[in-house]
């Protein structure tokens, strides 16, 4: 059996189609939705991240900007920048690039951002929205995966979803959707004891660990559902995941590609929490 792909790069030309029409009927209502980035400092693979997402905002009308900071900006100048956005109307969503220098807490960052314009859901209280099931902006890259798992209408209810990876931004935020959407979760992480044990469970197993190419079908249960978060640049330049594709598609029912696969969906989903922010703001 050779599992059938789940292309992530189709499916956000889809969802970017219909998102354009959404953007055309708000300017019709004389509202554009407006995405504000902020880079501090010039990391070269955070610089091309924002192209990335601004060049698709641009795709489906949703205007942007961004404010270029330099590395030695202090955290209070920071704070300052994101208060201005907050207060300024013609803005809905404020994202501010991650890492940040060392010198700027992350988490101060994080919570200076109005919750209603945190297109990223990295916020205290928009995570605890998504944790009581609230209707809120969720953070771009388990949204993306849940949105893919129900491209293909796969059953997550009922089913045992194991996660590899607890992060703030995937591992633990794509657990609690799962959790929403009624599977039985299990965490795995470096400290876990026999991961063969619990991978081996899994229905739909989740792996976004940052190590190349590590889960092979001795992981995996036949028929599983593989969903391969990771990104990870070989010598030659080339992307793959954490999932070795070729060996782990013969076992697996579906599983996701890298490049192609989770990578274009966490950009789609932030343009889908612009819109929502902007439609949420102005109440149209
Ligand atoms: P982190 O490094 O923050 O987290 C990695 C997680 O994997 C940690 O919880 C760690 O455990 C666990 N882990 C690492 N090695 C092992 C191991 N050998 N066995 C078991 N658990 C292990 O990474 P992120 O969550 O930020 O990202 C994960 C991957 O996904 C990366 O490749 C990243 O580039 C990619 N990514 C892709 C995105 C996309 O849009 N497609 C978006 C974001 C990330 P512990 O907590 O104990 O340290």
């Amino acid at each position: 059996m050779s599992a059938e792909v789940i292309n992530g790069k189709e499916l956000s030309y889809a969802l970017k189609q219909e998102m354009k029409e959404d953007v055309k009927l708000l300017k019709d209502k004389g509202l554009t939705p407006h995405l504000t980035v902020i880079i501090v400092g010039d990391n070269p693979a955070s610089k091309s991240y924002v192209r990335g997402k601004q060049k698709a905002s641009d795709e489906v009308g949703i205007s942007s900007d961004l404010i270029e900071l330099p590395a030695s900006t202090s955290e209070e100048k920071l704070l300052q920048t994101i208060e201005e956005l907050n207060n300024d109307p013609s803005v809905h969503g404020i994202l501010v690039q991650l890492p940040l220098p060392d010198h700027i807490r992350e988490e101060n960052v994080i919570v200076s951002i109005d919750p209603s314009k945190d297109v990223d859901g990295f916020h205290p209280v928009n995570i605890g929205r998504m944790m009581t099931g609230e209707d809120t902006f969720l953070p771009c890259t388990p949204y993306g995966i849940i949105t893919m798992l129900k491209s293909k209408n796969i059953e997550i209810a009922g089913k045992h979803a194991v996660v590899l990876g607890r992060s703030n931004i995937v591992g633990k935020p794509v657990g609690q959707l799962l959790l929403n959407e009624n599977a039985t979760v299990t965490y795995c992480h470096s400290r876990t004891t026999d991961l063969k044990s619990f991978t081996k469970q899994a229905d739909i197993l989740i792996v976004a660990l940052g190590r190349t190419e590590m889960i092979d079908e001795t992981y995996i249960k036949e028929g599983a559902v593989i969903v391969d978060v990771g990104i990870n640049r070989l010598d030659d330049g080339s992307l793959t995941g954490d999932v070795n594709f070729d060996r782990a598609k013969e076992t697996a029912s579906y599983i996701t590609p890298v490049p192609r696969g989770v990578g274009p969906m966490t950009i789609t989903m932030l343009l889908k929490n612009t819109i929502k922010a902007a439609r949420g703001l102005s109440g149209k």
